[in-house]
Formats: structure tokens, sequence, C-alpha cells
């Protein structure tokens, strides 16, 4: 069980502060801003650390260290994730808080950026730990979120279960009813049953953008590198249309291919169980080798850093779609690139979740319920608008996409700054 560790010197995940930083700034150079403006945008506008004291279900006290930042709150009320990981720290937090802004930002949604984390190991704990572990840290971050201060959301093992907590523990003290203080609640409280499919609806979308300016001999063949929420949403959506192959699919058992179409009610049969590796379809491939089977797109939708320097020369695919965060390091993009291979970068792929959160916050505000199928309607309609922005800055500026996804992102915040001036 992971509690405070005295013995732990620094983040262990100040690498990926330092990168956000350096994409940031990369960004502030290419849109001619001032370093004292970068610098502004760079800082969280706050950050907090708790102390998340436990009594374990054995009578024992354990204290696990908690994190909420707020990057920024310029175009509305800090958004973002809590997630529940040994690994978190507050340099990945502080990282993730920053994505979000520039994520919130691209899509034009009315929110800054935040993230939450508690690090300990959710695997060694029992739901009635989990929950008192959730109503401590909402209790201890409780003065600075709220509908219109910051609204917290699933995120790495976190999900409906703990927003509920969460909810519940924010009415509780304020002693009134409050929807919209998290968003990726269960249905049955007022969350969206659109949500849990959002960003697999938009990385689909994603894919038939990127692909309107590509001829294809045939169908167009999609492989998808992991198949769990956001990777089968895709693969159901686009296996029922006409101009589109699944060819192949992976989850941590394994991984199948067939060229001519795998079976979609096979997968999902066996993706039930987390066993796609054994599914009744295809041929069985191993999940590296996956990537590197020709497809005209892939859709890396598991874990970060799975195309590198070493495979990049190997794939065969000739757009890519980031479902996942950070699927590709910054060398494999180059090289990539220089072959004429096509990126959706995840800012800009995966942000459907994040864009229903926005329907369903709003919707909690003013008491309404959100319809699934006009939520996937606007959804695709603010990703489209969003994808023509980006490929027209990455055009227009000579910049790659996930470049442009920023810069717009950094723009748009920068803007707000400066239309609201500076208190006092
Ligand atoms: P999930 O846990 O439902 O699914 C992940 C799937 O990937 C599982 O099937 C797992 O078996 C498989 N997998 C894990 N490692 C793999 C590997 N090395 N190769 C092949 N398959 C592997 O997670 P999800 O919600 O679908 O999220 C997927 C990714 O998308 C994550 O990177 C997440 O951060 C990102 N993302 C998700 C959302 C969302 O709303 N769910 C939003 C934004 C970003």
């Amino acid at each position: 069980m992971m509690g405070l560790d005295p013995r732990r010197a620094g983040d262990s995940n100040a690498t990926t502060w330092i990168d956000a930083l350096d994409q940031l700034h990369r960004a502030g150079d290419l849109l001619g801003l001032p370093l004292g403006e970068i610098e502004m945008l760079a800082m969280p506008r706050r950050t907090v650390e708790v102390a998340v004291p436990v009594r374990m279900d054995d009578g024992a006290i354990r204290t696990f260290e908690g994190f909420r930042v707020q990057h920024s709150l310029t175009r509305g009320p800090a958004k973002g994730g809590l997630r529940y990981s040994p690994e978190s720290d507050l340099s990945e937090t502080k990282a993730l808080a920053m994505t979000m802004t520039w994520k919130c930002a691209l899509v034009d949604i009315p929110f800054g950026g935040g993230k939450g984390s508690v690090r300990c190991d959710p695997a060694n704990m029992s739901v009635a730990e989990l929950e008192r572990a959730t109503r401590r840290y909402a209790s201890e971050i409780m003065p600075m979120i709220g509908p219109g201060k910051d609204i917290l959301a699933p995120d790495m093992n976190t999900g409906e279960r703990e927003m509920a907590w969460i909810m519940d523990t924010y009415q509780t003290v304020h002693g009134q009813s409050e929807m919209a203080c998290v968003t990726g609640k269960p249905v049955i409280v007022g969350g969206s049953a659109a949500r849990r499919s959002a960003t697999g609806v938009g990385v689909a979308e994603c894919v038939r953008q990127s692909c309107r300016e590509i001829s294809f001999d045939g169908p167009i063949r999609c492989i998808i590198a992991g198949y769990g929420n956001v990777g089968r949403t895709v693969a159901e959506l686009l296996g029922r249309e006409e101009e589109f192959r699944i060819v192949g699919a992976s989850d941590l058992s394994g991984g199948r291919y067939d060229p001519h179409g795998l079976d979609l009610s096979a997968l999902a049969e066996a993706a039930d169980t987390g066993e796609v590796g054994s599914a009744r379809t295809g041929e069985p491939v191993g999940r590296s080798e996956l990537l590197e089977m020709s497809t005209d797109v892939l859709v890396p939708a598991a874990v970060g850093g799975v195309i590198h320097e070493l495979n990049a020369e190997n794939l065969h695919c000739r757009v890519i779609v980031e479902g996942a965060n950070h699927p590709t390091s910054h060398a494999a993009e180059v090289l990539l690139g220089e072959r004429g291979v096509q990126f959706v970068p995840d800012l800009l792929a995966n942000s459907g979740g994040v864009i229903a959160s926005y329907f369903e916050w709003s919707g909690g505000l003013q008491g309404l319920e959100t319809l699934g199928s006009e939520v996937a309607a606007r959804l695709e309609a603010r990703i489209r608008q969003a994808y023509d922005t980006v490929v027209q800055h990455s055009a227009e500026r000579n910049i790659s996409t996930r470049d442009a996804a920023v810069v717009i992102g950094v723009d748009r915040v920068a803007r707000a700054h400066r239309a609201r001036g500076l208190y006092p």
C-alpha cells in the first residue's frame, strides 16, 4: 500500500512538466509572445497539495498525498480529471492541467484547465477505503471546487462511482443540490449517457476528416491498437460505415489482423473478457507487431509511448489518429512526418470527452436533460471545426498539426488574458 514516503526525493515526473513547458515556449515563440506573457501562461494559477488521511479496513490510518492544480481560469472554470495512481505526483499533475487548458481552448469550450491526483494504489484498496479516500480528498479541496470554480471528472482509475461520491460530499457540505460540480457522474444522478462513448465518437470523426483529402483504392483500412472504451467505440462506429474496414485490433492480451476486415461481433465478445488476442476472427499477431501491419489508418488508443524511434521506420500507415495521450515520441513523429504520414494529435483527437463534459456541465447548470443523439452530433460538429482550424494553421505556418493545435490553444488563452487585463 502506498502512503507518504518521506524518503522520496522530488517528483519523478519532472521531465513531463519540462516537456509541457517546452511545448508552451515553442508555441509562444511561434506566436511572438513576450517572455513575460509566456511565463504567466506557464505558471498554474493555483496548486494545492493536501494530506488525505484514511482509516483503512484493518483500523490503521494511512495518509496519502493529494494534489489539485488549476492551471488556468482565464476562459472559464478549471476543468480536468482526477486520477489515482502510485506514480502520480505534482509535476505530472501540473503538466496534465496545462494540457487541459490548451485542449479546452482548442475546441473552444468555456473552461480553463485543471487536474487532480491522489498518490495511491487503488488495486490494493477496498471499495470502502476508496470511498473514504475520495470523500476526504474532496473535502480537503472543497474551497476551490464547484461549478464556477473547478469541475472534476474521471481519469485514470476513477470513474462514475468516484464522481458520485464527490458530488454527494459537495452537496452535503453546501446543503444544496449541485449537479454541475462534477462531470462523468452516473446517468441516474444527472450524468450524460453520451459521456462514455464521447472520446471514441470524437476520434472516429477525426478519422473521417483525416481521410477526406486522401484517395484510397478500396475501403479505408483501420487498425485499432487498444480495444478499450475509446478504441472499441471507434471500431464499432467506423465498422458500420461502408468506406471503412477494421483490419486490426489489440488489447493487453494480444492482437488480431485480417487485411479484408475483422468480424466486429467476434471482437466484441472477446473484448468483454479482455481477450482480443484470442478473438475468433483474423490471425493472431503480437501487440507491437500489429502496429507495423499494413493499414491506411492507425489509431493508437491504449497507452502512451507505443510509437517510437525503434518502430517508426516499420509502420505502414498513411494516417495516425491519436486516441491515447502521447502515443508518439517526438523523434518518431519527425521520422513519420518525413514519409508523409499525417497526424491527428491527441490534443484534438481525444477531446470528445471534455466536449461532452461541457454539455453535461451546462445541462446540469440549467437543469436540462442531455440526449445522447444530440450530444454526438454537436460533438462531431465541434471536432470538425477544430480539425479544420488545426489543418489551416498547420498549412499557413508550415508547422506540424501537433504544434498547430497547441498554438491555437495558447493563442486563445493569451488573447483572453489580454482582453480581461491584469488585476490590479
Ligand atoms: P481503457 O482502459 O478502457 O482501454 C485501454 C485498452 O488498451 C484496454 O483494452 C487494454 O487492454 C489495452 N492495452 C493496454 N496496453 C496495451 C498495449 N500496450 N497494446 C495494446 N493494447 C493495450 O482506456 P480508455 O478509456 O479506452 O483510454 C484509452 C486511452 O485514451 C488512454 O491513453 C487514455 O488516457 C486516453 N483518453 C481516454 C479518454 C476517455 O474518455 N476514456 C479521454 C482522453 C484520453
